[in-house]
């Protein structure tokens, strides 16, 4: 009988691909997706360790699910991904009705893991090494890159991907417990890179996002030459049928000119730049263990600014790190109120067991204290946020639709609970989509349905500070439609997610 898999994914980008990726390696052995895990086979929740707001969220999960397993003891319950790295045997001591624990290196496994769960073969763990007690390549060789070849009909959005350029993170910053969870930093074969995004694009895919922790610090050498990301952006820029190429997230001393230069001179290149500065202070950027001065950050802001003068510059920062001041928050306010990002993502300081902050310095700020910053932070970069989107009231924007808005969602969710069909839906049906600009600003607009995935020209008309309004533009009927491009199926999204407030 046909196998059913639900699955949530919590943090970021990565793990979103590597859903993708599992669920694609399950289908291809005959599983389906569940409409929620009261009729799954197997539940799967594939984590993040970054703040413990993320791992709280899924030891509670894990604590609805125990129920569904006391009803079903042959449900097979996983956990997946940064959270089962980090804990590894903790998850089955908190929680002993998991069966599968499987680290973000181990992926590959997982189809012949539950093969062995489902014959009786008893719980497993299957994680990588720690970063400390071996050398190094012997460590990274236990994380494996999980990249398997795409089946197009099982991708949850036809006309986007996200390709990995590298696994794994160097740059230790004090707070954080990504390389510790992914492990080394490894890149991935331009060639492979290249050829991945070639037959996704031949599948219909019109945008490719390139991911890694520090995307920006890509280095490939062979044969005496080394690759770097403005190297590969070039190739990738090449490739006919692709029409927008993002790479996230950047790490603000690898932002170096040539791949300034490389955004600027590449037509599918978005002028996006996601680079985190974390903190306004450089005594907090030292104890963060960042490793640039804000003047070095600010130096590298000019340059973005001088050369790519309509590029949306993105931030993330932390308030609250260790010991941090009222006069060094203060700092942070004042680098947002002045440098214009686009937007920024604001987290309150959250201690990671591993980490160089969480073993050597105190967690000394209180959480309302926390809270307030986070609010004045978010707060002042709302007002910046707004005053750079009103600067597109007027203007006309190449808009890639992306699906319904938030607004039609909960609309069409509400109207679903109350037993409308949605099979009524037809690709006609003027509803309100939402879609992003080549600069990432997210625009709604009402229109037929059947635009999503595809290009349009929208006239803008109002703004907001997270995103703009307007109303299609004429020449619709240029717009490609992707039935052309050989996609012919449903784009209802098989990745279900549980999301936290980021990205
Ligand atoms: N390199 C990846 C993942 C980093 S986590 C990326 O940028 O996508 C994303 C953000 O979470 C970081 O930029 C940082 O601002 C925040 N963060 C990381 N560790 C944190 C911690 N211990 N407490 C609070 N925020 C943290």
């Amino acid at each position: 009988m046909t196998k059913r898999l639900w699955i949530e994914t919590v943090g970021c980008q990565m793990n979103v691909l590597d859903s993708e990726l599992v669920v694609a390696a399950l289908r291809r052995q005959g599983w389906e997706m569940a409409r929620g895990a009261a009729e799954a086979d197997a539940v799967f929740y594939n984590t993040c360790s970054v703040r413990q707001h993320a791992e709280d969220k899924i030891y509670s999960a894990l604590g609805r699910v125990r129920f569904e397993k006391a009803k079903r003891p042959g449900l097979v319950v996983g956990v997946l991904g940064c959270m089962a790295q980090k804990d590894q045997e903790l998850i089955r001591t908190r929680a002993p009705w998991v069966d599968l624990v499987v680290g973000p290196g181990q992926l590959h496994q997982v189809p012949a893991l539950v093969a062995d769960v489902l014959a009786g073969g008893g719980p497993r763990i299957e994680v990588s090494l720690e970063r400390k007690g071996a050398a190094r390549d012997v460590i990274a060789r236990s994380f494996e890159s999980y990249d398997p070849d795409r089946d197009p009909a099982m991708r949850p959005t036809p006309f986007q991907a996200f390709i990995r350029t590298q696994t794994g993170c160097d740059k230790f910053c004090a707070f954080c417990v990504v390389p510790h969870v992914r492990g080394p930093e490894q890149a991935r074969a331009p060639d492979t890179i290249v050829a991945e995004a070639t037959k996704l694009v031949a599948e219909g895919c019109r945008e490719i996002t390139l991911i890694g922790q520090t995307v920006n610090s890509y280095r490939w050498s062979d044969g005496g030459k080394t690759h770097r990301l403005s190297d590969l952006l070039l190739r990738l820029d090449g490739i006919d049928g692709l029409d927008r190429i993002k790479f996230v997230t950047n790490y603000p001393r690898d932002m170096t000119p040539d791949l300034i230069a490389a955004v600027r001179d590449l037509p599918k290149v978005c002028h996006y730049l996601h680079v985190p500065a974390q903190h306004g202070s450089d005594a907090v950027l030292a104890r963060m263990k960042r490793g640039y001065t804000i003047g070095q950050y600010m130096e590298m802001l000019a340059l973005v600014r001088e050369e790519l003068p309509h590029a949306a510059v993105t931030s993330d920062f932390i308030v609250g790190f260790c010991g941090e001041t009222d006069a060094e928050f203060e700092t942070t306010l004042d680098l947002v109120r002045s440098a214009g990002f686009k937007n920024s993502f604001i987290f309150k300081y959250s201690p990671r067991p591993g980490t160089k902050a969480f073993e050597r310095l105190p967690d000394d700020v209180p959480e309302e204290v926390k809270r307030q910053r986070n609010q004045a932070l978010l707060e002042a970069q709302a007002d910046v946020s707004l005053a750079g989107n009103r600067r597109f009231i007027g203007t006309r924007q190449q808009v890639l639709v992306e699906g319904l808005s938030t607004r039609e969602e909960k609309r069409e969710a509400a109207a679903a609970a109350a037993g409308a069909a949605p099979a009524d839906a037809t690709p006609d049906d003027v509803v309100q989509l939402s879609g992003r600009t080549m600069c990432d600003r997210i625009v709604v607009f009402d229109a037929p349905r059947r635009l999503v995935g595809r290009l349009v020209d929208v006239d803008i008309l109002d703004a907001a500070a997270w995103s703009l309004s307007g109303v299609v533009a004429d020449g619709l009927a240029d717009a490609v439609p992707l039935t052309s491009l050989g996609f012919t199926g449903e784009t209802e999204p098989e990745v279900h997610s549980i999301t936290l407030p980021r990205r």
